[in-house]
This record gives C-alpha cells, structure tokens and sequence, in this order.
C-alpha cells in the first residue's frame, strides 16, 4: 500500500520533522492547528492546514472527533500522532483504524497495555526482561500500605528508599519518593490523588528507588515479525525527570553491559510482536544492574542523535512500516559512526526550578555549522505559549568523536542569537562544559544538584562575553531594523 496523504495530529518541531520526511517520500501533509498556532509554522510548511479549535489542547490538538473529522473530509490516508498529544492514546489509534484510515505507529492494544505500567513491567517480566523489584498495581491506599509492608519483609532488593508511581503517568509527572516507614501512608495517599488529577487514573504501584542511576534506552524498529535495534541513547541528564541532553552511543556502558541491554530490549520487543519505532527505557543502576522502566510505543523526542548515528530516518521507517513494508535491514546492517549530543533548548528559569518562561521570542538565529542539525518548530519573532511544551528547539551535534561532537555543540550553542526569553542556553552551555560531561560520568539526579555549578569550566567571563556578544549582536540587529526593543514591545 502506497501513502499518499498523512495528517499530521501535532505541533511543534516533531510536526516539521514528520512533514519533512513525508515531503521526501513524494506523500503529501495536512497540518492540525489550533487558534493559539495560526501563525505558527507547522500549519505554513504542510499541504493543507485546518485550524481544529481553540488554544487548549483537550479542545483542539487531543479533540479526536475533531481530528477525525478533518481526516476524513481531506482523504488522508494515514496519521502520524508524533510525540506527546495523542500518540500514545490507544482510544486515538483505534478510532483511526475504525475509520479505515492506517495509524502510523503501532496496534491500539499495545499502545494501551504499554501505557499501563503496571501491565508493561508484568509483560516484560513474562519474555524474561528484568524489572525494578517492585509491587503489583495497588488502588485502595490501605491494602496497598499492607503490600508494600509485606514486599518490604520478604525481599531484601525492595527497600527504601522507594518511588511510588502512577500506572498511567508520563512526561515525568506523577512520582513521588519515600524514604520511610513513617511517610508512607501519606505518601501513597498524595501519589495516588496527584495520579487522579493529572492522568485520571488512581491505580499507582511502587518500585525501589534507585540511587544515582543512568537512563539508558534502546531505539527498536519492529515490522511484527521481526525486531531490531538501533543502539542506545544515554538520557540520565534530566530535570523533573525529563530529559535535557542526550547522546549516543552511551559514554558509561561496557561493552558487556551494553550488549546485555540491547539483546533483552529486542527480546522485549520480539516478545509483544511490535510494529514501528518504539524505545525501550532502563534505569542503571551504579552496581551496572539494569532494570526494564517502560516501553514508549512512538517516535522519541531524541531520536535525532540515533538517525545522526546511524544515518537512518526513524520517521522514514514508521511511515514505510506502517505501509505495510518488512523491515528493509537485519541487525548486521545496523552500523553505529562517530558520536552525536541533543541540547534541548528551552524557555525556561534555570534557577527558578525550570520553571516555563513562555512569552514573545523576538529574534531567534542558528548559526550554520557542518555536523549540527537544529530541528525547531518556531521562526521569530514569534510567541512560546503557556499552553504547550516551552521546548524551542533541539540541537544536536555529530562528531568523530565525542570529545568532537561536545566542542561542537558548545560553539554552536554560544552562537545562537536569541532575544527576548528566559531560556536555558547559558545553563546547557554549563552543563556540556563540566567535568562531569566532559569525562562522560553522571547520573540523573546531577542537575538537580546545583553543587556542580561551582565546577563549570564556563568561567563567568565566557559567560558575561556571551551576554556581551548578545548585547552587541541585539544592538547592531535593532538598528538594522530601526526599531528600538520598547517599540517592539509596545506593539505586542
Ligand atoms: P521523551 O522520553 O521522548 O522525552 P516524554 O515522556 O518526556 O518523552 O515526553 C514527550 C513529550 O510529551 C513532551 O513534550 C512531554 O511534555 C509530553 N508528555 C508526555 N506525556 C505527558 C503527559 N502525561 N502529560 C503531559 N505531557 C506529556
Ligand atoms: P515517564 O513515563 O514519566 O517517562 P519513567 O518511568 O520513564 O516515567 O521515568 C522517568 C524518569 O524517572 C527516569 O528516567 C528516571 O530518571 C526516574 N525514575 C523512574 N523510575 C525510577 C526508579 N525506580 N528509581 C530511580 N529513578 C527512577
Ligand atoms: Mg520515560
């Protein structure tokens, strides 16, 4: 079955990606946007755009009949969910397939089992994949407190500290760490009404807590019969439990180590017969013993550093799978070169616990460097909304090496001209200048604790000479256009 036209059920820079790749299979794109995008550059770059409601997500870029309705008067032949949204929406896919019209990623059933925690550690348990010593799914706080008291007695790798999850979380939301028998009980209580509130579900589970741990995870691509990976990507650098910077292949595994975990996320995905991208989540822990955390049935937001280590197109791949295609290599073809870091750039107060910091954009600039690929979504001057994710683009840097792509990063990073946001520039400069980074040594709690700062070899003169270069590059910008900033302001 050849696509013709995709409809594309998101925003952002992932919308960009996914229209490029389609431009380049000859497939033509329908963009969704809301009112709050109308001048935004998704809806620009697609074939056709249709404004699908207003700013709110829940009534515009998560409102299905509205989608579906759009896909089916435009005679769309497939959609691409991209990340986030809808994507790993099992209600989303199914109402796709029911009306006849291919979802580009995998079955509604797996979605659905996969977005259950509970039942994707049960799963992978099953095909032999290890998983954090852990309790089963728990709904009333008072058996659950037995549960876990019980667990706590009988196995000597579940203690505290603890981490009470929600069943149905993601985008690092919904966790909440226990140190004590005391907490407990309060803490099951505040985790479970938090996972009400924000994913509407009260069925939370707990895990061991893992200390100072890395975040590996695997790229697979699966055709239903057969799986393979795409070697892994290190994401321990995270903040709110999210991801910030990314690379591949992982500077902390041994090459055993490694291996282990690639040949258990092929079992994993061999195991559930999956069909299209998807990422296989570890957690590390400093004793090199790994743990299955989740499986992400969807493009990944990193998945730029696998394409630029692999030279394959991951969106490419989903759209071919979906098509119906078999998988066009077996592992042996899968060859990893050089070494590539993803920055996310944000708005957002580095010193204000990352707090968003949405508002106008007024310029915004790359500077052109071979071997860095920026994949943004927004052109300036332009507004970074209060109602979706303050990412503004991702930054990611190939080299040779990764002593070479880090350099390259870092130049690249203290080039980009941006006025007018708080953003978290200057503190991923700082991060990819530690010796911490540098030596390829952390872990996910590092950024939280602000200890390394004092490290930093970005003396606080490069960074006031990058403030300065701002400075002059704003002035010299404005009087270009003869407007002065207040002007500019005052128009908004
Ligand atoms: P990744 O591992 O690819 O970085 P995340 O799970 O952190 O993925 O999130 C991907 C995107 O989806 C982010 O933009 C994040 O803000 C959003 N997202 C994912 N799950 C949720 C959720 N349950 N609630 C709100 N936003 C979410
Ligand atoms: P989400 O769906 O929100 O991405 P994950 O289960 O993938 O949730 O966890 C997100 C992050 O939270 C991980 O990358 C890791 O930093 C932290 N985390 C999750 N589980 C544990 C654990 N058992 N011990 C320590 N940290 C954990
Ligand atoms: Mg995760």
């Amino acid at each position: 079955m050849t696509l013709k036209k995709i409809l594309i059920a998101n925003r952002g820079e992932i919308a960009i990606r996914i229209i490029q790749a389609a431009e380049e299979m000859k497939i033509k794109t329908v963009a969704i946007y809301s009112e709050g995008d109308a001048d935004a550059l998704h809806p620009k770059r697609a074939d056709e755009a249709v404004c699908v409601g207003p700013v709110e997500s829940q009534k515009s870029y998560l409102h299905i009949p509205k989608i579906m309705e759009v896909a089916r008067d435009l005679k769309v032949d497939a959609i691409h969910p991209g990340y986030g949204f809808l994507s790993e929406k099992a209600e989303f896919a199914k109402a796709v397939k029911k009306a006849g019209i291919t979802f580009i990623g995998p079955d509604a059933e797996l979605i659905d089992q996969m977005g259950d925690k509970v039942a994707a550690r049960a799963l992978m348990e099953k095909a032999g994949v290890p998983i954090v010593p852990g309790t089963g799914g728990l709904d009333d706080i008072e058996s659950a407190e037995k549960a876990v008291l019980k667990l706590l007695k009988e196995r000597q790798d579940f203690q505290f500290p603890l981490l009470i999850k929600a069943a149905g979380g993601g985008g690092g939301k919904g966790m909440r760490v226990c140190h004590k028998k005391e907490d407990l009980r309060t803490n099951l209580e505040r985790a479970q009404s938090e996972s009400i509130k924000s994913f509407n579900n009260s069925t939370i589970f707990v895990e061991r807590y893992i200390e100072e741990p890395r975040h590996i995870e695997v790229q697979i691509l699966g055709d239903g019969k057969n799986a393979i990976h795409l070697y892994e990507r290190e994401c321990s650098l995270q903040r709110r439990h999210q991801k910030v910077i990314e690379e591949a292949p992982s500077p902390s595994l041994t090459d055993s180590l490694r291996h282990k975990i690639l040949d258990a996320a092929v079992k994993a995905a061999v195991s559930v017969n999956y069909s299209s991208a998807g990422t296989i989540e570890f957690i590390v822990s400093p004793q090199d013993d790994f743990y299955f955390l989740e499986m992400n049935t969807r493009i990944q937001v990193e998945h730029p550093v696998t394409e630029e280590i692999t030279g394959i197109d991951l969106v490419k791949e989903q759209i071919r799978i979906a098509s119906g295609e078999k998988l066009g290599w077996s592992q042996k073809d899968i060859r990893q070169t050089g070494h590539a870091i993803e920055a996310r750039l944000y708005a957002e107060d580095t010193e204000k616990g990352f707090l968003p910091q949405p508002g106008k954009l007024h310029f915004l600039r790359f500077p052109q460097r071979k071997g860095v690929r920026v994949d943004t979504g927004v052109e300036s001057p332009t507004t970074i909304s209060s109602f979706y994710d303050p990412m503004i683009a991702k930054i990611t840097a190939w080299g040779e090496t990764r002593e070479a792509a880090r350099r390259k990063l870092h130049a690249f990073l203290c080039e980009v001209y941006l006025e007018g946001l708080i953003t978290n520039r200057s503190f991923l400069i700082e991060v990819i200048d530690t010796p911490f980074f540098i030596e390829g040594k952390y872990h996910t709690h590092l950024l939280e604790d602000k200890s390394w700062r004092k490290k930093t070899k970005s003396s606080p003169q490069i960074l006031a000479a990058l403030c300065l270069k701002d400075y002059l590059d704003s002035a010299l910008e404005l009087q270009a256009s003869k407007r002065s900033l207040w002007q500019t302001q005052e128009a908004d």
